[in-house]
């Protein structure tokens, strides 16, 4: 499933709430995604996320600014950043509040982040907040 797909199933059991544009990271009124990405974006959304550069990866960066989500197996971790989250808060459940951190492994852009947030639905680590799960 793409993550245009994905931002639409999503935008379908959230018409009342907001979910991440899978394009700029906006938060839109779920059931105005379409119009949403038809106006503003063009098109569908379907050239959202590039493919993440070579050499970039497993940075640790001294970042301030912006939002991590950490991704546990075990006891490895991997803790990817990005500068604004969008409206990450108020679109999940199944994730907690951490620490500040200083040290990053993976900075993505904010189009980047919302298709992580997207697949981590899919595969059942996030759930839509306040409304039917999957
Ligand atoms: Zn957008």
């Amino acid at each position: 499933m793409t993550t245009a797909n994905r931002a639409r199933r999503l935008a379908a059991l959230r018409i009342d709430a907001q979910v991440p544009c899978p394009v700029c990271a906006e938060g839109v009124k779920g059931a105005n995604l379409d119009r949403h990405l038809a106006k503003v974006h063009g098109g569908d959304g379907a050239v959202a996320a590039g493919t993440s550069g070579s050499g970039e990866s497993y940075e640790s960066v001294d970042v301030r600014v912006g939002s991590y989500l950490q991704l546990c197996s075990g006891r490895r971790r991997i803790t990817v950043h990005a500068r604004a989250a969008g409206p990450f808060r108020t679109t999940w459940t199944g994730w907690e509040q951490g620490p500040r951190r200083r040290s990053l492994d993976l900075t993505l852009d904010r189009a980047e982040l919302v298709a992580l947030q997207l697949a981590l639905w899919e595969l059942g680590h996030l759930a839509p907040a306040g409304g039917a799960g999957r």
